[in-house]
């Protein structure tokens, strides 16, 4: 199988890890073209603009893009390229595994196992009805959840489950106060979970879920809730498992997908060549197991565990002295 994929080498230190993740990549054999396409900084430098047309281009065609972290300059007229990408192609499905790994500096070196689904396209994150007075002293925000949206994201969580052998569901919403919004969401997902009889599903309130996590997070399989509540929860998430440099991400839509580090640019270590690049390669597991290569998705994530296991070649960020290239020969020596 030949199957071409997008490559966005990002800025700061996405060109860095994505050539070390392309590195472990190459060496897996996987029959992977790349089509290499620019965005966020060095495409405006480049090209004039953050997302040139031939890089949608390039996504619309391949259907799947492997992405390094964007830098959003930051000022008036540039809104987060990031949010722009989810937008053009609806990628709707924000999809986090959190998992412990060994020899991290976590508070949770075992036990947490779970995957936060993320509506990626409505909620808070709109970008519509923001508005300041003119006096500065009231900020108005629009929020919007549709049954459409809730629902295709609730459904994608429990046939996740169903497709990966776990069994709960928690749906997390604050439809005690946010009676409309989050009231919408809730009743959504109480009519698909209802078409679910072999998963579990619960339902909790979002405070409560972040005190939850941080005590008891092995409670936790698959968590289903809005933009906003995904965004902050999947960092906790990261969090209790040792941080961004572990913390992939996949943007899930119905004609592409997106996979990526959780991570940014890290404009303080660009160029130095100690950025860990176990976020992407973790990130392209996610890719490898949406191209249905569960297999190789499996070897490329044991040889990643492997690697941290034998605190083999493990960069700063893990107390460790390696670097970013030697970190990831010593994962593809794994493989
Ligand atoms: P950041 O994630 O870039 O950095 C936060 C801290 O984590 C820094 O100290 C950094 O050195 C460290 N860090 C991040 N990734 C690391 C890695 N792989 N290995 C070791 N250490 C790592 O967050 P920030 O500084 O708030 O943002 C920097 C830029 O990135 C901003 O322009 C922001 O807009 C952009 N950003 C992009 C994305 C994306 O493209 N998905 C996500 C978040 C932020």
């Amino acid at each position: 199988m030949t199957q071409t994929i997008t490559v966005i080498r990002g800025d700061g230190i996405g060109p860095e890890i994505m050539d070390a993740t392309l590195g472990v990549l190459d060496t897996m054999n996987l029959g992977l073209q790349y089509e290499f396409a620019d965005a966020g900084l060095v495409a405006l430098e480049k090209h004039g603009e953050l997302l040139p047309a031939a890089t949608l281009d390039s996504i619309r065609k391949n259907r799947i893009a492997l992405k390094s972290p964007l830098t959003t300059p930051v000022g008036e007229g540039f809104s987060s390229i990031n949010v722009e990408l989810r937008k053009r192609f609806d990628l709707y499905a924000n999809v986090r595994p959190a998992k412990s790994f060994p020899n991290t500096k976590s508070r949770f070196p075992s036990g947490v196992d779970l995957i936060t689904v993320r509506e990626n396209t409505e909620g808070a994150y709109i970008g519509e009805g923001q508005q300041l007075s003119e006096d500065g002293e009231t900020a108005v925000l629009t929020q919007k959840v549709t049954r459409r949206g809730s629902e295709r994201i609730v459904r994608y969580a429990f046939e996740l489950a169903r497709r990966t052998g776990r069994k709960k569901v928690t749906v997390v919403h604050k439809a005690n106060i946010l009676k409309s919004t989050s009231g919408l969401f809730l009743k959504t997902a109480r009519a698909v979970a209802a078409e679910y009889p072999d998963i579990e599903c619960n339902e909790m309130i979002v405070d409560n879920t972040c005190m939850q996590l941080v005590m008891k997070p092995e409670q936790f399989d698959i968590i289903v809730t809005t933009n906003l509540f995904g965004d902050i929860i999947s960092d906790l998430c990261a969090g209790l498992v040792g941080g961004l440099g572990l913390a992939p991400g996949a943007n899930i839509g119905t004609d592409a997908a997106i996979f990526e580090a959780v991570h940014g640019s890290a404009p303080d270590i660009a160029g130095k060549g100690i950025a860990n690049p176990c976020a992407l390669l973790l990130g392209a597991a996610q890719m490898l197991d949406h191209l249905a290569l569960p297999e190789q998705a499996t070897r490329l994530r044991t040889a990643i565990v492997a690697t941290l296991e034998a605190k083999d070649s493990l960069t700063p960020d893990l107390g460790g002295s390696g670097t970013t290239q030697s970190f990831a020969k010593a994962i593809a020596g794994r493989l």
